[in-house]
């Protein structure tokens, strides 16, 4: 290693995952990033998600870059979207970092004997903790009957979300016709900014709005934020115009539904900032959807082969399976033919699958981890239950299922559910895994509703 770095730094490095010694940074690289020179940096894991980075410039007078690579998986696992770095005054620090990358840090410093801190600012500090898993579930002797909230929408084993990134044309012309042929939904990942004056870049968006507006109104598909321009941003304005602009846009194009989407900051772009990415995504109701995602381009090879692997694993362990496309037709990034075979192949897996969009399988995660089911009376005619969830019913409008079950069986005809207000809820007969299990829909909020199995 021809970089010289600090001896604690050194031993991290060395050890890798593995930690030994008194260097464990929990899993954290750090090093000046493309440097030889006799600068270094130190750093020390101060606290869980607190790491302090030292630097010692010794004769170096130019501008040092200092690299902090966080774990992304495992227990040790930074949340990256809550990351920020100050100085020794508690001034946040500009970062930059790649946008589906957000766990690498790149941090510009002069070269003077000074300290920093990177710091994960807990987001949800002083909410209530999620509830346990069991807080999902109701077994009532004096009925029978157990209840509980579905793993995913309508008692699916696995969800499917199928992205497509930069608001191409065949979007318009080839995807979403053969999406609609296969009755499935996809997500739009857009770039809706405006062509930019003495930019290269077209905006193939602003070519085709009025068939994007018809695409958003008709509400089959999810449109999805990919930034205003797909272009790196230089500081916080520039940031919060690249998101801001993107989100009002979509917002504009769908009145009156949930301003709640995905968000993917597209890659090869850079992002300089002193806030973390939380600041953007609550501040323009965004989840960060760039990661865990498999590329569906013909050119990573046997793009069908391995979607039916990925796609029978999700299923087997009950996941979450992300894919995404770029282009579509002959000669471009997936041929029409690789992406029907794809199709081809969740078709015959439908049964098993929720294939929706990301911002509605997103919503419906959030919503179940935040929901509890209380039990409020119960004797052998009815059965009484309160439902609650944490999650904001404007952007959280996502329905969840639940589930009833009765050793002995059930029949849906001889089940009535009523909400608080003696509504009738529609219940409607499972799949036939053998278990008769029945199901029925409900809004993510407060409320109460009875179950009245007939003899
Ligand atoms: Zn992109």
């Amino acid at each position: 290693m021809s970089r010289r770095i600090g001896l604690p730094v050194l031993l991290a490095l060395a050890a890798g995952p593995c930690e030994s010694g008194g260097a464990d940074l929990g899993g954290v690289t750090v090093s000046l990033d493309a440097y030889r020179g006799p600068a270094s940096v130190t750093a020390e894991l101060e606290a869980p998600f607190r790491l302090r980075l030292a630097v010692h410039p010794a004769e170096e007078e130019g501008a040092l870059v200092i690299r902090v690579v966080l774990p992304k998986t495992g227990p040790r696992a930074w949340p990256a979207e809550d990351v920020e770095v100050r100085d020794s005054r508690g001034e946040a620090m500009m970062v930059r970092r790649a946008g589906i990358e957000w766990a690498r840090l790149l941090i510009p410093v002069p070269a003077v004997a000074a300290s920093y801190v990177v710091r994960v600012v807990d987001p949800r500090a002083g909410e209530s903790p999620k509830p346990p898993e069991s807080a999902r579930i109701i077994m009532d002797a004096p009925t029978g009957l157990r209840l509980g909230i579905a793993r995913w929408y309508d008692g699916r084993r696995a969800a499917l979300s199928i992205r497509f990134d930069d608001s191409h044309p065949t979007h318009l012309t080839r995807a979403v016709p053969i999406l609609r042929e296969y009755g499935f939904r996809g997500t739009f990942m857009v770039n809706p900014g405006a062509a930019e004056p003495g930019s290269r870049r077209r905006s193939d968006f602003a070519e085709r709005a009025a068939e994007w507006r018809a695409l958003a109104q008709q509400g089959d598909h999810e449109l999805a934020n990919h930034t205003a321009h797909h272009r790196d941003a230089k500081g916080d304005e520039e940031m919060e115009a690249e998101i801001g602009d993107a989100a009002r846009a979509i917002w504009a194009m769908t009145p009156g539904k949930s301003t709640l989407m995905a968000l993917n900051l597209g890659g090869g772009t850079f992002w300089e900032t002193t806030r973390n990415l939380r600041y953007y995504l609550d501040r323009y109701h965004l989840f960060d959807a760039s990661g865990n995602s498999t590329g569906m381009d013909d050119s990573y090879g046997d793009r069908v082969g391995n979607f039916r692997r990925m796609l029978e694993q999700h299923i087997e362990r009950g996941l979450w399976l992300r894919v995404h496309y770029h282009y579509i037709g002959e000669g471009l990034s997936s041929s029409e033919a690789n992406f029907r075979a794809a199709l081809d192949i969740a078709k015959a897996h439908q049964s098993a699958l929720w294939i929706a969009g990301m911002a509605d399988i997103h919503k419906y995660q959030t919503e179940r981890e935040s929901a509890r089911l209380t039990l409020l009376g119960s004797d052998d005619a009815r059965l009484k239950f309160r439902i609650a969830c944490q999650t904001d019913p404007e952007l959280h409008d996502q329905p969840l299922t639940l589930e009833i079950t009765r050793s002995g069986g059930l029949d849906a005809s001889r089940v009535a559910i009523q909400d608080e207000g003696g509504m009738a809820v529609p219940v409607r007969d499972g799949d036939g895994t053998g278990d008769a299990v029945l199901r029925f829909d409900v809004a993510p909020s407060e409320a109460t509703y009875s179950i009245e199995p007939k003899p």
